[in-house]
């Protein structure tokens, strides 16, 4: 069986890992990716000072080495090539094209200067190709992260780390430049619910607690005035346990602060004479807790507003959508069955189609979850191609006569690897484990034939 993946990040490779390590089919995998780089999320996504996190891609080099594996890069679907041409070349096809758009506040306000979507702020950190150009103005000393999930807890926290400790990361060179020059000292976390709601997970916020001069500051009265209902979750325990202890610490005495803010919904952002950022409305909120055990909030009328001159909304991703690829616009992903993908209306199947990771459930889960995930969607598509009959396709190379034919410069994964190796040897004269080469075209000429 020939299988295309789309989208080189982890619910991909581990995918392509699941289809490599059957005893019971022989499938070749092309793996085809839109920047010259292999593994998405974890180059692109997940923060600098979690390389722990990042060694995934050692896994994912290993699945790259298996000879019935191909790393098509710098060709970009819909662009270089369409899905009825992959449905031409190939018996089976997954698409593992992640979240890369935000989910938006939908307030006034939101998208002015400052205002400044997720995506755009960890591109531009994690100095991927499509933010290294993005305008993050770091001149002013206060900013509201909304949210209450990890990526809120990311984005604080590159705000508010020490660059000497970012600058033996592998975070990008323009945003250690500009983290350098800060004169960001305090972040607000806000929360539209309570700590018993909060996605955060328990070691994201111990780091907090570790961190040199930062003063952690939570409202106290959230524990004493019993805000805080009992719950049987441990992973809630904890948090609230977590915070319960940072508000009993002595504050004041650091140069850098960190806010957390509960029960209240940004309604509004503010600008300035300059039309930037200055300041964020909120409304508190009560909650509600709903026969089902769900908890929503109700705004109370109750208005504040928080001067900050910078707001990063942290409130999830969505999958763009590709041409050619039912969508689903209601969950903002690829329209599927657990996995399938299915037409957004009938939700009848499209036969030999198939979809994993952020692309198919949305922005949940950590990466190491859609490890199982990817290897379940793997089971579906060999049960469906056991039933197909075999079809005939072109030889294997001739996708990539397609594209050579049309001056569509793919890369290989030894090409990968070349640039992998320059970007180390730039990361060393830093301390870093790498120093990433952030323009596509920069990349292109480190791999043209001398
Ligand atoms: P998340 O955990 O779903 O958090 C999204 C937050 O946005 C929630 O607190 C949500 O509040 C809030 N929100 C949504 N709409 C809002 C609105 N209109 N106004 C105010 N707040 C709103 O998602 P995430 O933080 O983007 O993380 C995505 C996934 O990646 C998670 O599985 C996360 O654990 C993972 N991740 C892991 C790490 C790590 O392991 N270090 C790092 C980053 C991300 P409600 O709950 O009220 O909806």
């Amino acid at each position: 069986m020939r299988v295309a993946i789309i989208g080189s990040g982890p619910a991909g490779f581990y995918a392509a890992e699941a289809l490599l390590k059957r005893t019971d089919a022989l499938v070749h995998v092309d793996m085809f990716e839109r920047l010259p780089t292999p593994f998405g999320l974890v180059r692109g996504g997940v923060a600098p000072d979690h390389q722990s996190i990042k060694a995934v891609s050692r896994v994912f080099e290993k699945t790259a080495a298996r000879p019935t594996f191909r790393f098509i890069g710098n060709v970009c679907l819909g662009k270089d090539v369409t899905v009825d041409e992959l449905r031409q070349h190939y018996h089976q096809i997954v698409y593992a094209t992640g979240n890369e758009d935000d989910r938006r506040l939908g307030i006034p306000g939101e998208g002015i200067t400052r205002c400044t979507p997720m995506t755009v702020f960890i591109g531009w950190y994690n100095g991927h190709p499509d933010y290294r150009q993005a305008k993050i103005d770091l001149s002013v000393s206060r900013v509201a992260v909304v949210g209450n999930g990890n990526v809120a807890l990311d984005a604080a926290r590159i705000l508010l780390r020490a660059p000497g400790e970012l600058e033996k990361t592998d975070i990008s060179g323009h945003a250690l430049e500009a983290l350098r020059n800060s004169k960001v000292k305090e972040v607000f976390l806000i929360g539209r619910r309570g700590p018993n709601q909060a996605t955060f997970t328990p070691p994201e916020l111990i780091e907090f607690g570790e961190m040199a001069d930062l003063d952690l500051i939570v409202e106290s009265n959230l524990f004493s005035d019993s805000v805080i209902p009992e719950t049987e979750d441990k992973t809630q325990q904890k948090i609230v346990k977590l915070l319960n202890a940072f508000s009993q610490r002595e504050t004041g005495a650091k140069e850098k602060k960190l806010h957390f803010r509960f029960l209240v919904s940004p309604t509004e952002v503010i600008a300035g004479a300059d039309g930037a950022v200055a300041g964020l409305k909120l409304e508190k909120n009560r909650l509600e807790t709903g026969p089902d055990g769900t908890v929503a909030v109700r705004g109370t009328g109750e208005i504040e507003v928080l001067p900050v001159g910078m707001v990063l909304p942290a409130i999830g991703y969505a999958a763009q959508p590709i041409p050619g690829v039912p969508y689903d616009e209601k969950a903002m992903v690829i329209a599927n069955e657990n996995g399938r993908v299915v037409d957004p209306v009938t939700r009848t199947a499209i036969p030999n189609e198939y979809v994993v990771g952020w692309a198919r459930s949305g922005p949940r889960g950590q990466i190491g979850a859609h490890k199982g995930a990817s290897a379940r969607v793997v089971e579906l598509m060999i049960a469906d191609g056991a039933r197909l009959e075999t079809r005939e396709l072109p030889e294997r190379d001739a996708i990539v006569a397609v594209l050579a034919g049309r001056n569509v410069n793919s890369l290989s994964f030894s090409d990968w690897k070349r640039l992998d190796e320059v970007e180390v040897m730039r990361g060393a004269r830093r301390g870093a484990p790498r120093d990433k080469i952030v323009d596509v075209e920069a990349m292109l000429k480190v791999l043209a034939p001398s």
